[in-house]
């Protein structure tokens, strides 16, 4: 028996088939062509499922359940996805309009709890019982693993880490409040702080192409100060974040997922010896695990696909 995960993103949608060791076996992705109506997106997603479905050799009836991350707030019990800004939703029962064109059982949740969902269960969670996972991409996403379940909160909107405020009175963040830790720590957050530092430093070797976070990472380590100094003050500020996450919830782990996380021990290194110092517990024997995540993109398709993992399921 396989289950099936799907990944609704703003510009794309990929779906897979994941077996019962939760092995990504099979992926197929489409581009989600939006503007869409909810019932035509709905019927998108049917047909590449039922076309991974085809490439395998299998029927609607192989499968034991089918799961999709939706980058929104997503109400499980009404069916509907509350707000999602990307696909202009706003209390649209588009979870009810997927569950009338599949024949199996459909689960939804949030993309980014989704993808740590998947971390947990078959990435480099494997084996705790609580984990937070930060996304470091355009913006900053995050999921929270509590005693074996996804937690959401009395809204299905838990999880936002990224908005939660750092400076306060700071830069003004897409969520209407300033001094988010989106707008300091994001792969977004990055580019514009090495933009600024590059004009009061234009000698910088970030000045030689454009910028993005790989390049800034990479300039870093080649030697440029610029570069080292922009990144030193964003891990500085990303450390502010997930210290306060640990203290607030002391998880057995905290991994780092998202574009940004592709940098590795560059990034992983100097997070870990900034956010030491700022972990009220520090005298503690045992402190949360800073790591990174392990699955990349298949987080996502594999925690969706094993949403009905989460205990004392109903
Ligand atoms: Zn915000």
């Amino acid at each position: 028996m396989y289950n099936i995960g799907i990944d609704l993103g703003g510009t794309n949608i990929a779906a897979g088939l994941v077996d019962r060791d939760l092995h990504l076996v099979c992926q197929v992705s489409r581009p989600t062509g939006l503007p869409k109506t909810p019932e035509r997106l709905a019927d998108d997603i049917h047909d590449l499922a039922l076309e991974l479905l085809e490439q395998n050799g299998l029927a609607e009836a192989d499968v034991g359940c089918a799961g999709i991350g939706i980058p929104g707030t997503v109400n499980q019990a009404e069916g509907t996805v509350e707000y999602a800004n990307n696909f202009g939703f706003d209390n649209v029962p588009f979870v009810r309009l997927l569950r009338q064109r599949f024949a199996c059982t459909l689960l939804a949740a949030n993309d980014a709890g989704a993808a740590a969902w998947g971390e947990y269960l078959a990435g480099c969670g494997k084996g705790t019982r609580s984990m937070v996972a930060v996304t470091l991409g355009t913006g900053v996403g995050g999921g929270i693993i509590l005693n074996g379940r996804l937690w959401e909160g009395c809204n299905a909107a838990a999880g936002e880490l990224g908005h939660m405020v750092i400076h306060t009175g700071g830069r003004p963040c897409t969520c209407g409040r300033r001094g988010c830790l989106e707008a300091y720590a994001s792969a977004t957050a990055l580019i514009r702080r090495a933009e600024e530092a590059l004009a009061d430093t234009p000698e910088s070797a970030l000045a030689r192409g454009p910028i993005d976070g790989r390049a800034v990472f990479a300039a870093a380590r080649a030697g440029d100060e610029t570069a080292a100094r922009v990144l030193d003050a964003f891990v500085a500020d990303l450390a502010e974040g997930v210290a306060n996450v640990i203290n607030l919830l002391q998880p057995e782990l905290l991994c780092i997922g998202g574009g940004l996380s592709g940098a590795g021990d560059q990034l992983l290194e100097p997070l870990r010896r900034k956010v030491a110092p700022l972990i009220y517990s520090r005298y503690s024997r045992r402190n949360t695990r800073v790591e990174l995540a392990s699955l990349g993109n298949a987080a996502g398709i594999i925690g969706a696909a094993v949403l009905d993992r989460q205990e004392d399921f109903s």
